[in-house]
């Protein structure tokens, strides 16, 4: 009797009712998963990223409902998570599931390239595949068990059926711009169809991206959060991965002062010595942990609770480029260093990318007091020893000019140093200050080799004060000083274009020949100038004060602050005048190329017979 019935039922329906082998998910993918692209292609190893294996059986959890993961790109959370789908395909068959990959050209296509093969690369969800065509197909994958896999992209909310789905798994959601401040988003609707069901599993994956970051908010609201730390192999001593105990090569022993940990070089020499390491955490110990180490160390870790909670419902994890194989402390190291010079783009990049955070532009106020830190001894006047040249800033107003003398170094990191400043009222008063002679504390002579005057008229679309044609004839007249003009744009746009002035300004009457505009962006230039602010004045690549600048100076330099979007502002009634200037000295020394100059090539070549002129005076 029993054998007749069996007859009669469909090989899908005996596949739901065969015993399913006892795995958790990281076991089921150390079975039959197989990685067709990326770094690690072959079969599943969950010794490669082993902070994957308890994120993975935290699906087995059967009180777990939603699993969030927000980790950094490179850390194979991607291929985690579709390890726990496919988990699901298998063991919780017969329902109908959605899959959210991040969209690469168009999602049709994703599926097939990727979510297709991927299936077929697994065994146990392959035999379940439809021998019939029309079953497996980019915008629905039916098994032959009753399981329905529908795959959706953040564009196109209509794609969601409305069936009720038990399994729900997104990937990269802040990187999809779709999903980005829409309330009815494909993400939202895919949970609704989720809450149907009484023991629904959602698993959701990205990198944070955005000042909305959807993979933030989603672990914050998490029941219990968790941390990967690390063993040391070396000394045993469990700890967190933090910054502050990175470390890399200087050259300040050079210079004779006490080396740093973190010492301002190129990034892209970290990078290529693979020269950074971590020192280990340990009261004793002190072991500077290479790459090799630094895995062990991962391998030996295990995820900690920031608060211990009974059965919860979701489970969110953190995956911080410390702890993959995949990113080396050098590349963590380079990206420290890439954000320090104060570009926007960089630091976004550290947050997202290395720290697995969505960036919080820094909108606090900085206090005057931090500014004023950054004085040195010198009075006045007095050049610091050994400077690379000086030159001149002028910021226009209606009735005057502020005005500061800079002493540059020449070089990557870009040493700055306030000499003399102050508002004066006429273009003659600045010829004056631009001619006078400064000395160094051993007599030595110095001459600005240029200056660099505001055009009038303001950054805003509505000149609040125009002095341009003045400008433009006091620089036509007087050659060593060039015209600015400021322009709001994003961090990542040019920094600056030089054109020349063929007309006076708002006429067809023509500018005699041979004067150039430089139009610099003013966001780049400020987001490198608040990164020089925060250096330390002992520091390479130091901002410097001479001892006797003014609270008042300092207090314009904390009048900005920068919106959500990374534009700068000035709120009404601050003045900013002498910011304008120090971000006008960073738009100088990228025009003057100090970044490349290198004073011993420099003055080998003065000696030559060719007789090449040396940028800086005063050596
Ligand atoms: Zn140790």
């Amino acid at each position: 009797m029993s054998d007749s019935l069996a007859y009669e039922w469909y090989p899908g329906e005996l596949e739901i009712w065969t015993q399913k082998e006892d795995l958790k998910v990281s076991q089921f993918a150390a079975k039959h998963r197989k990685v067709t692209l990326g770094a690690h292609q072959g079969d599943w190893d969950n010794s490669i990223t082993p902070y994957l294996v308890k994120i993975m059986d935290t699906y087995n959890l059967p009180w777990v409902q939603e699993i969030v993961i927000c980790g950094v790109p490179q850390s194979g959370k991607s291929n985690g998570c579709i390890n726990m789908h496919l988990y699901a395909v298998v063991y919780r068959g017969g329902n109908v599931k959605y899959v959210m990959l991040p969209k690469e050209n168009l999602a049709k296509k994703i599926a097939k390239d990727r979510l297709i093969p991927i299936y077929r690369m697994c065994e146990p969800v392959a035999k379940k595949l439809s021998a019939n065509p029309d079953d497996t197909t980019a915008s629905r994958i039916a098994f032959r068990d009753g399981t329905v896999v529908y795959p959706v992209w953040g564009s196109s909310p209509s794609e969601i059926s409305s069936f009720p789905a038990d399994d729900v798994f997104a990937d990269e959601v802040d990187k999809n711009d779709d999903l980005a401040g829409k309330e009815t988003n494909a993400l939202n609707l895919m949970e609704k169809r989720a809450t149907t069901f009484r023991r629904p599993k959602k698993i959701k994956c990205s990198s944070p991206a955005g000042a909305g970051s959807l993979i933030s908010k989603a672990f914050d609201a998490c029941m219990e959060q968790l941390d990967y730390q690390v063993v040391c192999p070396f000394c045993g001593t469990k700890q967190s991965m933090s910054e502050d105990r990175l470390t890399w090569p200087g050259q300040m022993d050079l210079m004779g002062k006490v080396p740093s940990l973190q010492p301002n070089v190129d990034p892209k020499q970290v990078l290529n010595d693979k020269s950074a390491r971590y020192i280990c955490a340990g009261e004793n110990c002190g072991v500077m942990w290479n790459d090799m180490d630094r895995d062990r160390a991962v391998r030996l870790g295990d995820w900690v609770p920031r608060t211990i909670v009974e059965r919860p419902v979701s489970v969110g994890f953190i995956i911080d480029a410390f702890i993959c194989p995949d990113i080396s402390l050098s590349e963590y190291a380079a990206a420290i260093l890439k954000a320090r010079t104060g570009d926007l783009a960089d630091q976004i990049e550290l947050d997202n990318s290395y720290r697995a955070k969505k960036h919080e532009a820094a909108r606090t106020a900085r206090k005057e007091d931090f500014i004023l830190r950054l004085k040195d001894d010198r009075p006045r006047g007095l050049v610091p020893k050994n400077i690379y040249c000086l030159a001149m800033l002028v910021d226009t107003q209606q009735n005057s000019f502020y005005y500061e003398v800079k002493a540059f170094n020449e070089g990557i990191s870009l040493e700055t140093w306030q000499v003399r400043e102050g508002e004066v009222s006429s273009f003659a008063e600045l010829l004056t200050i631009y001619n006078d002679t400064y000395k160094d504390i051993d007599g030595n002579h110095y001459h600005c080799v240029k200056g660099f005057i505001d055009s009038g008229g303001g950054t805003g679309p509505t000149p609040n004060h125009s002095r341009t044609v003045e400008v433009y004839e006091f620089c036509y007249l007087n050659p060593q000083f060039v015209p600015l003009k400021g322009q709001r744009k994003k961090a990542t746009d040019r920094h600056f274009k030089e054109s020349p002035v063929d007309y006076y300004p708002g006429t067809n009457k023509p500018f005699p020949q041979g004067l150039l505009l430089y139009t610099i962006n003013v966001t780049y230039f400020k987001d490198q100038l608040n990164g020089k602010l925060r250096t330390n004045p002992d520091d390479p690549g130091a901002f410097h004060l001479h001892s006797e600048c003014a609270d008042d100076y300092a207090r314009q330099m904390c009048a900005e602050y920068q919106d959500p979007n990374g534009y700068w502002e000035c709120p009404r009634g601050k003045a900013n005048h002498y910011w304008d200037i120090n971000t006008y000295a960073f738009a100088a020394a990228e025009i003057l190329q100090l970044k490349f100059r290198d004073r011993v090539r420099e003055q080998a070549a003065a000696r030559a017979p060719s007789g090449a002129r040396m940028l800086s005076s005063g050596m």
